[in-house]
């Protein structure tokens, strides 16, 4: 059985020098990936990547709230989307650390752009929200029949209640090792829950340097843990609600 890193970026230049062997040797181990665009170059790349694989190796396009201001071409990215790899829009949403506030009004703007491509052509968004929980659950408030999932989640039970009312995934990450969300993974229903490793950011304490999707047992091993079922259960129900939610 697969396990699925919802959320890599080995379309990153950390992994130029040996992605092929990684990628060869994370698939040998029974893990797939969704490697997730944050502007046009790299959502292109993680497309390119893809396309050398059958099967286990996915790709996401969009632009991240931080850039913004590259600005976003609708066209651009629907003419993307034709490639079969492509399993999501994202990740995109709104960053409000104090760096990124200069232009707040752009990163709206962006994003509601991609919400409609997402909804045009009918693709699970991957959401990237920093401090930005109450504008976010605002706008998609007022939307309907949007799939996806809520990436990194760093927020709070009341902010997961809200996400999971509106029918969207949690995903869980090395977050987890850093913030204190024993609650929010305890309430969040596992067949809610999605696993990623945001590589190479966010590399679990058990290891060091760049974080890669293999890692991603740590994050099995401590939702296991907290909501004290085994290692398999959580592997095997992510599993199928990944495939289920990116249709792979
Ligand atoms: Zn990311």
């Amino acid at each position: 059985m697969e396990i699925v890193d919802t959320h890599a970026h080995l379309n990153f230049s950390n992994f130029d020098r040996d992605r092929g062997d990684l990628i060869k040797e994370t698939l040998n181990s029974g893990v797939w990936m969704i490697n997730v665009g944050v502007n046009y170059e790299l959502s292109g790349k993680a497309i390119k990547i893809a396309e050398r694989y059958r099967e286990g190796v996915y790709a996401s396009v969009g632009l991240h709230p931080i850039y913004s201001e590259e600005g976003f071409s609708f066209d651009s990215y629907k003419n993307l989307i034709k490639s079969e790899k492509v399993v999501a829009i994202g990740e995109i949403g709104l960053d409000y650390k104090s760096e990124y506030m200069g232009f707040k009004k752009q990163q709206r703007e962006v994003f509601l752009d991609q919400l409609s491509l997402a909804g045009e052509v009918n693709l699970p968004i991957i959401f990237h929200c920093r401090f930005a929980h109450k504008d976010l659950t605002e706008i998609l408030s007022k939307k309907d029949s949007l799939k996806g999932v809520i990436h990194c989640f760093a927020g709070d039970w009341k902010e997961a209640k809200r996400y999971l009312d509106m029918g969207f995934y949690i995903g869980f990450n090395g977050v987890v090792f850093k913030l204190d969300l024993e609650e929010v993974i305890r309430k969040v229903p596992l067949d809610r829950v999605l696993l990623e490793t945001d590589c190479p950011y966010l590399t679990p304490p058990q290891e060091s340097g760049r974080n890669e999707p293999l890692y991603i047992e740590y994050i099995i091993e401590k939702i296991a843990q907290v909501k004290g079922i085994s290692y398999k259960e959580v592997a095997h129900k992510t599993t199928t609600n990944a495939k289920n939610l990116f249709n792979l």
